[in-house]
């Protein structure tokens, strides 16, 4: 069997790490390290043995995204947003032999799949559309205002969210997979932020025409509770403790030089380390735990569209995107002016700006107050150990 995680590392260290600071700096898509990713077959990992794929699990794109974290955080976003999108065709293309055809492609050919579902006059909420599907004669063609749609240009399909038809209310969509020979994208605004600068998440005017085979069978309703919102949490939490666990490795090291210095003599950023140490164990322990109740879950629907699951992925992203700003602003006091300059080995600047993306990536607020119409149904918490 593979050791996925072995080449993730191998991608991270030697590619990711090595440009992680220009493709910062220049806004650039990180294409040296997906360049890697592809040639060590880590985009199709999802993929069935049956559509040619390893069939590796969700603990293994977890995994993975949580390494790639560690050198280059657009990268792992990158990496676990393409993977998101792969979950929904592996969970929800059913039999269709158009979705098994695209699985079987996204394996040989290393395919890069984005995702269009923020659009411009429903802002960051993902379960309203304004464009529909058109449907004539078995094809379909919708035209998008996607206000965001990351490393859009370098992609090789994007899955697009939109209402059924064009009757149909904002909340009633589907998603479509639209390979790239079937989409069209026009430049609408850039993308020049304070971190994920590598996402290249430019917003586009996206349109697109193929087979009406190519739409997911399955609501999108359902697609997103059962898969792309736990995935999307799993992922992204993974990806955003590797950024926080670097920051606190980085400040370890600055401690053991201190240490090195006055030999016999507690640096004073020591206590605080350990502090860090142990907030990174309790979001460490948060996204396990959080990947276990989705393994749990992962063969009934019923499970999946629980209250207290939904509950759960919610509050493990509101929790995680908040513990990586936290740990890292703690590791960046730990190793103080030495983290705060952009030109030292424990320098965590791009790791701060990086993490500040966490809460706004389906804006947390927005998350909690979900989360909060979901907690006011909920009976009793369930036992410590159920
Ligand atoms: C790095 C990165 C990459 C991204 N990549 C993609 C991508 O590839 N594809 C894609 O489709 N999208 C992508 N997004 C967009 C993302 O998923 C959200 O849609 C977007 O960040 C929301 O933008 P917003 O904050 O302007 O909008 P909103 O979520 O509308 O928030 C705007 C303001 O309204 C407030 N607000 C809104 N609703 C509520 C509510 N119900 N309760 C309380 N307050 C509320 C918020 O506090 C906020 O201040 C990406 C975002 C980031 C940061």
């Amino acid at each position: 069997m593979t050791d996925w995680i072995a080449a993730a590392r191998a991608v991270g260290s030697d590619v990711a790490a090595r440009h992680a600071e220009d493709v910062d700096r220049q806004a650039r898509f990180p294409k040296e390290s997906l360049a890697a990713l592809k040639e060590r077959k880590l985009l199709g990992i999802l993929i069935p043995e049956r559509d040619g794929g390893p069939g590796a699990g969700i603990a293994d794109v977890v995994s993975v995204c949580h390494v790639l974290g560690q050198y280059c955080a657009a990268t792992a976003m990158i990496y676990a947003m393409h993977q998101i999108q792969v979950s929904c065709i592996v969970r929800h293309g059913g039999d269709s032999s158009w979705h098994r055809a695209f699985a079987k492609r996204l394996v040989d050919e290393q395919l890069l799949l984005a995702s269009a579902t923020s659009e411009a006059g429903v802002g960051g909420d993902v379960r309203s559309s304004v464009c529909a599907v058109e449907e004539k004669g078995g094809r379909f063609s919708l035209a998008k205002q996607a206000t965001v749609i990351s490393y859009g240009a370098d992609s090789d399909g994007i899955l697009v969210t939109a209402r059924r038809t064009p009757q149909s209310p904002a909340s009633d969509q589907v998603i479509v997979v639209v390979p790239k020979s079937g989409a069209s994208l026009e430049a609408l605004q850039g993308w020049d932020t304070l971190g994920m600068r590598g996402t290249c998440s430019n917003g586009y005017h996206l349109k697109a025409e193929g087979e009406m085979a190519q739409v997911i069978p399955k609501s999108y309703a359902d697609v997103s509770a059962q898969t792309m919102l736990p995935t999307s949490h799993l992922v992204w939490s993974a990806l955003w403790l590797g950024i926080a666990t670097d920051a606190v490795a980085r400040a370890r090291a600055f401690v053991r030089a201190e240490a090195r210095k006055k030999p016999g003599v507690m640096p004073p950023g020591a206590v605080r380390l350990a502090e860090a140490t142990s907030q990174l164990q309790l979001m460490k322990s948060n996204v396990v735990a959080a990947l276990r109740r989705y393994e749990a879950a992962l063969g009934s629907e019923d499970s999946l569209s629980a209250l207290p699951f939904a509950i759960a992925m919610n509050s493990l992203k509101t929790a995680s995107s908040q513990m990586a700003v936290q740990i890292v602003g703690q590791a960046l006091l730990v190793a103080g002016l030495a983290a705060y300059r952009n030109d030292t080995p424990f320098s965590l600047g791009r790791h701060l700006r990086d993490a500040h993306s966490a809460a706004l990536m389906v804006n947390n607020d927005r998350i909690l107050a979900n989360t909060a119409q979901l907690v006011l149904a909920l009976r009793d918490d369930p036992e410590l150990l159920a």
